[in-house]
């Protein structure tokens, strides 16, 4: 299964299938020179691409952020299409695959770079990481406090840019110290988000209620699909959706903690900074199914 890709282009705004073994961008891109620009990543599984219209949305809104002129989602669709359609090819239509799309500003005085990448989805996704084989993760600071997205739109929180530099730092650190993954706390003890996904928790009630909470986007966490998607499931459920401010503390008494996003679906968390966290298989289950079984 080789990696297919498209580029949006001027002369070919609905994109064009080019070798991702060649290369295809200029030294002088801003996206390798400076991280500037936006992406998406989004699942192709059970024969569809989940929540495409939210991720188009979102990479509308990142581009938006950072003031860049992006193609219209039309092309993307097509390009999209034009990239899933020769991946499939190869691989069949139950395949797997994980589909990326890039906005990059460019060459200083050239236009924008576009396009879409379709490869194979690196792990299983929705099972990886269940009750019984969870998480470990640590709480990282990340050095600024809750009011920082209201105070400094520049840091552009809540776009998904392609500076992922200091997200994939954090996911090496926790790698380095005995734990698998990261949550994101702000210096004033908020809790934000993972580097590459965002954050669950689950709590029972006296009476059978099960509450599903997840931070507050007002930090400036970028909003997720999976946690969107998986607050559908949850109401399905009949079960209460609630928004943070969450602390450290609420996670160390949860039911259970996930961490969500696009690729891996839910992961279940069963250690936080080398302490146990409570993980239940029976809301995992619904979660985890519920997620899968979406239209
Ligand atoms: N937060 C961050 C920083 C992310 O990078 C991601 C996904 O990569 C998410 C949250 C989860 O978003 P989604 O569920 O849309 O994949």
């Amino acid at each position: 299964m080789s990696p297919i890709a498209v580029m949006l282009t001027p002369e070919h705004p609905e994109g064009i299938e080019v070798d991702p073994t060649q290369p295809q961008l200029l030294l002088t891109d801003q996206a390798a020179t400076r991280g500037d620009g936006v992406f998406e990543t989004l699942l192709y599984r059970h024969g569809r691409l989940r929540e495409a219209e939210a991720h188009l949305r979102r990479l509308d809104g990142s581009a938006e952020a950072l003031g860049l002129v992006i193609p219209p989602q039309t092309r993307w669709e097509t390009a999209i299409r034009l990239g899933l359609g020769a991946f499939l090819a190869q691989t069949g239509d139950d395949a797997e695959a994980t589909v990326k799309l890039v906005a990059s500003r460019g060459p200083e005085d050239g236009p924008g770079s576009f396009w879409v990448f379709v490869s194979p989805v690196k792990r299983t996704a929705a099972t990886a990481h269940g009750p019984e084989n969870g998480l470990r993760v640590l709480l990282l600071d990340r050095g600024y406090d809750s009011g920082a997205a209201d105070r400094a739109p520049w840091l552009l929180a809540g776009a998904k840019t392609l500076s992922y530099a200091v997200n994939m730092a954090a996911q090496r650190w926790a790698k380095t110290h005995d734990a698998d993954d990261a949550i994101f706390i702000t210096s004033d003890g908020r809790v934000l988000e993972g580097p590459t996904s965002s954050v669950l928790l689950a709590r029972r009630g006296p009476d059978g209620t099960v509450t599903l909470l997840t931070p507050e986007l007002e930090t400036g966490i970028l909003a997720g699909t999976t946690q969107a998607a998986a607050f559908d499931v949850a109401r399905e459920a009949g079960w209460e959706l609630g928004y943070g401010p969450l602390t450290p503390a609420h996670l160390m008494e949860a039911d259970a903690v996930w961490l969500v996003s696009s690729v891996r679906l839910a992961a279940a968390v069963t250690m936080i900074d080398g302490q146990p966290v409570a993980a239940d298989p029976e809301l995992h289950q619904i979660l985890v199914s519920g997620l899968d079984a979406q239209l």
